[in-house]
């Protein structure tokens, strides 16, 4: 039997979708032997070389984790798109952005400056008393170039075109399973499912958790999961703990909520139908309380209420950045830069 070819290529990554497919084990057996592996940074020393050597189209299928955070991000993501069949956005860096996004209220330069100017531990006593950035060097007379820091950091479809998409920091083994299934039809008869599929539940999680909603709640101020021990069969948002279940797309099995009594905290992105996730929030904290929390605390509570939301950009957007804040930070620096 002809074997597939299979790479796993990585933008601005952690390790903890590479972590994901380790963590597999006996899972990836009926897969195993009709798969050739033709890039893995983690699992051998593969060069780029070789897949840039390889004929267009000529890998099956790449599994791309990571968002773009560089220049060299944004290349290698073209490269594997032009040497791969099928395309896939694996974890939530490469779906939306994830973790690393959570940058996207700055630029560049702010970043830069964070992290090796005005950082924690970096003053004069510090480890970096020079304030030291990374910079290009010369090394056996030959220029190594340093990649951009990119201004924003941006899901995978900014740059190439993605055919499917796994969501999760990391994926979980419930969505292997149906991936197994895909690339086990794949060998078998060449088919493939719709393009764009999201391989994750189609409901918002709050369908998948099944915490019980009371009927009448009233929340003062909204407490972090540390101030209070939450009861485990009530929704977490009605004991006035940030849950991000409404605007959330299901398929993790409530992995924080059931498994761990812990708030969602948005991984598997969007719900579908959600265009924003901080909008649909306030919506469902609204209908929770509904007229009788406005009501109760008048609107001067009401404000005490919303300002108990710690790091609202964090909270609401911590996987995903909406498209007008990117929008707005690109007219912001073309206007800046044409005054110059
Ligand atoms: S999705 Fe999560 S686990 Fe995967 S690279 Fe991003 S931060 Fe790491
Ligand atoms: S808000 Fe959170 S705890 Fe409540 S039902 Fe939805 S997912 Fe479960
Ligand atoms: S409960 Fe939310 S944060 Fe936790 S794994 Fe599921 S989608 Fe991700």
């Amino acid at each position: 039997m002809k074997k597939i070819k299979l790479a796993v290529a990585a933008g601005s990554f952690c390790g903890g979708c590479d972590m994901s497919i380790i963590n597999l084990n006996e899972m990836l057996i009926p897969i195993e032997e009709a798969i050739e592996l033709v890039f893995w940074q983690v699992a051998s020393d593969f060069k780029f070389k070789d897949v840039e050597a390889l004929e267009d189209n000529e890998i099956d299928i790449c599994l791309y984790h990571g968002p773009i955070r560089t220049s060299e991000h944004a290349e290698i993501a073209h490269l594997f798109r032009k040497k791969s069949k099928v395309m896939i956005a694996y974890g939530s860096c490469s779906c939306f952005g994830g973790i690393p996004q959570l940058a996207n209220p700055y630029n560049a330069q702010t970043v830069l400056e964070a992290v090796y100017t005005n950082g924690y531990n970096i003053d004069e006593s510090g480890p970096n008393q020079n304030f030291m950035r990374p910079k290009s060097e010369y090394k056996k007379g030959r220029a190594m170039t340093l990649p951009k820091l990119l201004d924003s950091c941006l899901p995978l479809t900014s740059e190439v075109d993605v055919n499917y998409f796994v969501p999760g920091c990391p994926p979980v083994p419930a969505q292997w399973e149906i991936l197994v299934s895909v690339i086990t039809n794949f060998i078998k008869t060449g088919e493939l499912p719709p393009k764009g599929t999201v391989v994750a539940g189609d409901t918002a999680l709050c369908e998948e958790c099944g915490r019980e909603k009371p009927e009448e709640i009233v929340i003062n101020r909204f407490r972090r999961p540390f101030e209070v021990d939450p009861d485990p069969e009530k929704c977490l948002l009605s004991q006035g703990i940030i849950c991000m279940g409404p605007a959330t797309r299901s398929g993790c099995g409530g992995q924080c909520t059931l498994g761990a009594n812990m708030p969602c905290r948005g991984c598997f992105g969007p719900a579908p139908d959600v265009q924003d996730p901080g909008l649909k929030m306030l919506s469902a904290i609204a209908s929770i309380g509904g007229a009788k929390i406005e009501a109760e605390l008048g609107p001067e509570g009401l404000k005490k209420l919303m300002e108990s939301i710690p790091d609202p950009f964090g909270t609401f957007y911590r996987f995903s950045t909406p498209e007008y804040i990117i929008k707005t930070k690109k007219k912001v620096a073309e206007e800046e830069s044409s005054k110059k």
